[in-house]
């Protein structure tokens, strides 16, 4: 039972938190820390550095949550990942044996877990790295199905892979998942150019003005030459637009002109880190925000949400301060919508 479920941790870090297999092996105990206010694991970068230095990566609830349950069960190694019958032994368990092993623990099991069974093949840890690529890239719709499907797992991989050191090391990889999220991105912006095109409210916000406006030129200069849909995707590739699609808006952060981005105000922007920073994002106030169609019933739930504790008799006055500072923030955000759309 014990192997079962530190074969289970070891494919769930390595399906989430995008190390490679020789870094995930060197997790020590006590290696989950805050890395500017995120969980991350402190470990060793193996592949292309010479003297190991030390790295974070950020991770996932979940991944901290299994990394606990590893470190849990090798109580008399240093590593997480260790073999459980020889408590001295300093040699690495192997992750081939471990993936096909909890592969065949979800297969026996499915008579009382009901998942679906994992089909015959081979799986190794590099293979899940390229998953993430080609799961940003073959999510219906857009970014936003994707984050809602994989959480904030993406997010922290691509912020994981957005530090120098880690780019350096692993171009290959940050390409191929670049690649796939512009190709994702440009869906998502064909998509609500042919809803505008239609007549259809696209967002609302600063943000939206300037995808309207830019959408305007292409529909008039494709007009003007008389020019057919080549023409018109060819002047949306050229477009000077870098859009983020997000959960509760979407973000038009151009990094050539970073002036007026609300999230780097006073913020400590970590290292090699380039764009915005998500976790800071103020729809309410930057001029860089599109709230999307799909956002306002988000918004509008929220503020619901909100004002129900506010009925509780005696809530402490500094509880009450601070949801009543959130309502206004979303009444900020609700008042770009026009009243009949809100
Ligand atoms: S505050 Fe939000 S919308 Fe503005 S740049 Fe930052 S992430 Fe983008």
């Amino acid at each position: 039972m014990l192997f079962k479920l530190r074969d289970a941790s070891f494919c769930l870090v390595v399906a989430l938190s995008m190390m490679r297999d020789s870094e995930i092996h060197e997790i020590r105990r006590g290696a989950v820390v805050q890395h500017y206010n995120a969980p991350a694991i402190a470990s060793t970068l193996v592949k292309g550095r010479s003297g190991r230095p030390g790295k974070h990566w950020w991770i996932t609830e979940p991944v901290a949550e299994a990394i606990a349950v590893a470190e849990a069960l090798s109580v008399r190694h240093e590593r997480v990942f260790a073999p459980l019958k020889r408590p001295r032994s300093t040699e690495t368990v192997h992750s081939s044996q471990m993936i096909d092993s909890f592969i065949e623990t979800v297969n026996d099991d499915r008579a009382w877990t009901g998942l679906a069974e994992i089909p015959a093949g081979r799986a190794r840890p590099h293979m899940f790295r390229h998953a993430m690529a080609m799961l940003t890239d073959q999510f219906p719709g857009s970014e936003i199905a994707l984050g809602l499907q994989l959480k904030h797992v993406a997010a922290r991989a691509l912020a994981n892979r957005s530090t120098q050191a880690y780019a350096a090391a692993d171009t290959r990889w940050a390409e191929l998942l670049e690649t796939a999220l512009d190709a994702v991105r440009f869906r998502r912006f064909k998509e609500l150019y042919g809803s505008h095109k239609d007549g259809e409210p696209i967002g609302y916000g600063p943000g939206a003005e300037r995808v309207k406006d830019a959408f305007d030129e292409v529909t008039a200069t494709v007009q003007a030459k008389n020019g057919d849909s080549r023409m018109e995707e060819d002047l949306l590739r050229k477009l000077r637009i870098t859009i983020r699609f997000g959960m509760l808006n979407n973000c038009l952060f151009d990094q050539a002109n970073p002036v007026g981005a609300v999230c780097l105000e006073n913020a400590t922007v970590p290292k090699g880190h380039n764009g915005p920073l998500e976790y800071r994002c103020r729809p309410d106030r930057c001029r860089n925000s599109m709230i999307g169609v799909e956002h306002v019933a988000i918004h509008d739930a929220h503020r619901r949400t909100q004002l129900k504790p506010l009925e509780t008799r005696r809530l402490p006055a500094p509880r009450k301060d601070l949801i009543r500072r959130e309502i206004e923030r979303v009444d900020a955000i609700l008042a770009q919508v026009p009243e009949e759309k809100a």
